[in-house]
Parts: C-alpha cells; structure tokens; sequence
C-alpha cells in the first residue's frame, strides 16, 4: 500500500482536553468546526462525548449533519455563523443553536424558528464576526441560551488588545442573566478572568500551539517507494531544485501537496527515520516527496512526518504557516485509524 497513515490518538485528545477543562474551571466545551481540525469530527466528537463534552461547536450548519448523527440528540450544538437565508430547515431538524451574529440575523431568526434557542454573538474588537456594541442592545439577548465573543490575539499574553477586549465584552454582557463565553484555547490559558461561563478550546485538544502542554495527537508516517544514488551535480524533482555535491542517497516518499503537505514546505520540511532527521531534498511534488537519507545506514519502509519527534507546530513553522492550517489540511488520501 503506496498511502500514508495518519493515526490519531484519542486518548491523548480527552487527556488534552481534560487538562484545558481544568485549567478552565471546569467549564470546557469543544470546537470540532473543519471536520474536527481535519481530524475527523465524527471521531473526534464521540470521544469527546464519552470524556462528558455536551456542547461543541462548528463553523457552518452543515457540519452538523455528521455530528449530530454521531452525538444523538442531546449534546448543544452552536453554529457560529449564526443563522444565514435558507438555515431554517437545517437549525430545526438538526436542534443547532446559531450564534445569531447581526440584528439581521436576529431578525430571521425569530421570524422564522420563534421558539428555537439561540446565541448572540459579539465583536468586541476583533472586527470579523458578531454584533458591535453601538448595534447591541440588552434586549436582544433576551431568551439566548449564550452570549459569547472571540479574542484576537489571544496567543500573544501580553498583547494590549486582550485585557480590552476582556473590558469591552464585560461592559457589553453586564447586567445579562445569560451564559458568557470569550475563550478558545488561548484566551483559556490567560487564566480565570477570561472564562467565564464556558470556554471554546479547539487547537489545543488537537496537539496544537498555544497550549505548549498538549499531548501530540496525530502520528503522520509516509511509506518509502523507491530509494536511489544520486552522483555529485546530478539533481533531484522538479526545477531540478536539489543538487548535491557528494554522493547522496535519495528516498521517495508517497504523499505529496494533495495531500496537504504544502509546496511551501520545499527544501524546509524535516522527516524522521526514528529520532533521526531526515531533510526533503527540493520540491515537493503533488503525490511525492523527496527526502535525503545519505546519513542513514539502512533505509526504513516508511518516514514520519508528525509525531512525537516533530509536532504541527515546528513542521508549520518549516513551512511558514500555522499548526491549524497543517491540521486543517490533511488530505484525503491517508489511510486513517485511531490509536
Ligand atoms: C475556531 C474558534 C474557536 C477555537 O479556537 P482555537 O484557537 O482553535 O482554540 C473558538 N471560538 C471561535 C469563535 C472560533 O472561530
């Protein structure tokens, strides 16, 4: 079998998130939007459910549908964008509950599902998504089963625009008789003033930086197809980008950037043989990667490219982007099993 095998581990994710449940007071739901992180939100849910989760969230209604068939009809399922033209159908048979984002989609929302809980969703500076205080008034959280809203910079502590987007939410939810919810994962690691009623961790039960106490939770290994010698000043992959001025030995990897293992990665990315490093050798191609193994003394049928040797966070960093984008982008292709 020429696939790679992603194996996802999950009771290093429901120790993941009982640590950020602790660390939250208790008050941790789950955020399984981009199915699960790319992991699987099927997976990923019901063994978050038999952890206790009963509240998770996602991005769009139609995520729901795998979820809700996984999780039965009990678990709160939140929608964060709200609820959109034409979500009245999907929000009533699926029992969601849209975080209504607009006095628009307030609007919509108890004109057509009256008696369907609801939440409201803030911008306390953030500029992206939620109700700006100047269109907010206490009355339109009257019935909501949440009043929430997300941090900006929540990865950076010291960063000025948390402790004012923290006042700007306790001045815009004072006085509500209503559950209150500002923190994902980092704004769960600024400490209690921050937690309130519920917090929204996702990256962090997924293995994901800022929670620098995570468990790895994905174990990426790709199979070797083929090894050659490659003579001083011959080149290697397209654009003949690697060159090598030694004698050097060439392994070739199956997956590629279908799979989610960005071009951007060329040249960068580290794969291991066991503890030993391994550096792709140019361009990673749409099925295959190319990797040097001159310094090993046996090739092994397979290299591993997230693990405990090398978690989201440094392969993204190789990359130039974020653990959350690695995640989000695994492929298709994997062959996928829990561990
Ligand atoms: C994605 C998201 C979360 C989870 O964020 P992490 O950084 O992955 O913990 C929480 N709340 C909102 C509004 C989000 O969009």
């Amino acid at each position: 079998m020429a696939t790679g095998h992603l194996s996802i581990d999950l009771s290093a994710l429901a120790d993941n998130w009982q640590a950020l449940n602790r660390l939250s007071g208790g008050k941790a739901a789950a955020v399984v939007k981009a199915n699960g992180y790319g992991l699987g939100a099927g997976r990923i849910a019901k063994a978050l459910a038999a952890e206790g989760v009963s509240e998770f969230f996602v991005a769009v209604a139609e995520e729901a549908t795998a979820l809700r068939a996984t999780l039965g009809p009990d678990p709160v399922i939140n929608v964060f964008s709200g609820h959109m033209a034409g979500d009245g159908q999907i929000i009533a048979d699926l029992n969601l509950t849209p975080l209504l984002n607009s006095p628009e989609q307030i609007a919509r929302h108890k004109a057509t599902l009256p008696d369907h809980p609801f939440g409201i969703q803030l911008d306390t500076g953030m500029n992206r998504l939620g109700i700006e205080a100047a269109d907010f008034t206490a009355d339109m959280a009257d019935g909501a089963t949440l009043v929430m809203s997300h941090l900006a910079c929540a990865d950076e502590p010291d960063h000025p625009a948390n402790d004012a987007q923290l006042k700007t939410f306790q001045n815009m939810t004072a006085g509500l008789n209503t559950r209150r919810s500002l923190a994902a994962t980092g704004g769960t690691l600024l400490g209690k003033d921050y937690h309130f009623d519920l917090t929204r961790p996702g990256i962090g039960l997924y293995g994901g930086a800022p929670f620098d106490a995570a468990k790895p939770v994905v174990t990426l290994t790709l199979p070797v197809i083929q090894t050659r010698d490659v003579a001083p000043g011959e080149t290697v992959g397209y654009g003949c980008g690697w060159t090598t001025s030694t004698p050097a030995k060439i392994a070739t990897v199956s997956a590629g950037y279908a799979d989610g293992l960005i071009r951007a990665m060329s040249d960068k990315a580290t794969l291991f043989a066991g503890d030993t490093p391994c550096p792709l050798a140019g361009r990673v191609s749409m099925d295959l990667l190319t990797v040097d193994v001159s310094h090993l003394e046996s090739v092994p049928d397979s290299l591993t490219l997230l693990g405990p040797q090398q978690s989201v966070d440094t392969l993204a960093e190789a990359a130039g982007t974020i653990g959350y984008e690695i995640l989000t982008s695994l492929g298709g292709r994997y062959a996928r099993s829990n561990a």
